[in-house]
């Protein structure tokens, strides 16, 4: 298979790119760097099946010779980028989804679309199955997201009715792991790097909120199904064990010996009260099943951002190798 992988030098991007590769794909990689770095995507660049594409997708997408899968990962993902980036949310979200779409109908191509439990909003019916409408403010700060991928769905599944092409819908529910960027402002690396640099943890609200935590390694999984898989979606895939963000917290402080202590501080507006994903349909369809413990994939990430990250007494962090990209290579 040759796949043309958009976003994929973020962090699930780089992370299937590199899953294509070991399953002896070849792999066009296109990104602009908007919320990512070439860092993600460094060690691949030697890999004579590997090659990058620095651009934007909403200004176009073609790719010479045969392509044979499109998975459309691009776009701004957690809550802190996207609010700074609205406007490039909602480009990436409509005119990026349809180049990608667009490139995967020429070349008659399998598309897969990274959508988002988001879609859901804040939703009032736990856990989420794939047929429930969702719950979203369309004015609310988060609608830039929410409506982006919402739209990106209609879009997908219009392709799919309207011009044949064999696309595909997958609703991704947290997931973390290595190569998050430790100011990306989702909980996860931001209670790993305040643990290490000594910084209060920051709990939002009362810390009961809750999120369903995925493992990446589940969730490339989960996508490489999908895509050989003969059904449309969409398909929530996800981890459903769901804990609070205040045991998230203190799971996390464990971990690190950490002696920061935790704090509560105001919750942020449309945040979530609860998140699950029903996975029977992937189960049933895919024969998908998170298997990382959480706990394991926390600790794969914890020794990442020590790897990767100096943390120093006042809490600022510093990547430890800094990396560029001058026309499709990485220089340090
Ligand atoms: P990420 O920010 O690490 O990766 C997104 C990538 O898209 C980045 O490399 C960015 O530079 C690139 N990009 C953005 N706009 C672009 C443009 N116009 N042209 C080319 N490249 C562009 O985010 P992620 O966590 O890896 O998420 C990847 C996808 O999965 C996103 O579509 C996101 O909505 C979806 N998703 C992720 C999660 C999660 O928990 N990580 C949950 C739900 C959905």
């Amino acid at each position: 298979m040759r796949a043309v992988v958009t976003g994929g030098a973020g962090f699930l991007g780089s992370h299937l790119c590199e899953r294509l590769l070991q399953a002896e794909h070849e792999v066009v990689c296109v990104d602009n760097f908007l919320t990512s770095g070439p860092e993600n995507i460094e060690h691949l660049m030697d890999d004579r099946r590997f090659q990058f594409r620095h651009r934007d997708i909403t200004e176009g997408l073609d790719e010479p010779g045969e392509v044979d899968a499109v998975f459309h990962m691009a776009s701004p993902a957690s809550p802190a980028d996207y609010l700074k980036l609205p406007l490039e949310t909602l480009r990436v979200g409509s005119a990026g989804t349809w180049h990608a779409l667009d490139l995967a109908a020429a070349k008659g191509a399998r598309f897969l679309l990274a959508s988002t439990s988001e879609s859901y909003g804040d939703p009032l019916v736990h856990p989420q199955p794939e047929s429930y409408w969702g719950h979203v403010n369309p004015v609310g700060p988060r609608s830039v997201y929410d409506e982006a991928k919402r739209f990106g769905e209609a879009l997908t599944t219009a392709y799919r009715r309207s011009r044949g092409v064999d696309a595909k819908i997958v609703r991704i529910f947290n997931t973390f792991g290595p190569r998050m960027r430790p100011d990306d402002g989702r909980a996860i690396p931001t209670f790993i790097r305040q643990a290490l640099s000594g910084e209060p943890i920051t709990v939002t609200g009362d810390g009961k909120q809750t999120r369903s935590l995925c493992y990446v390694d589940d969730l490339v999984d989960g996508l490489m199904r999908m895509i050989g898989s003969s059904h449309g979606g969409p398909v929530n895939l996800g981890n459903p064990h769901e804990i609070t963000m205040l045991e998230l917290a203190q799971w996390i402080s464990k971990l690190t010996e950490s002696p920061s202590e935790i704090v509560l501080v105001p919750r942020p507006q449309d945040d979530p009260e609860k998140r699950r994903p029903s996975i029977t349909l992937a189960r049933e369809l895919l024969d998908w099943n998170p298997m990382t413990p959480v706990e394991h994939g926390l600790r794969e990430t914890v020794r990442d951002f020590r790897r990767r990250i100096d943390f120093d007494d006042l809490g600022t962090t510093s990547r430890r190798h800094p990396v560029t990209v001058v026309n499709g290579t990485a220089h340090r």
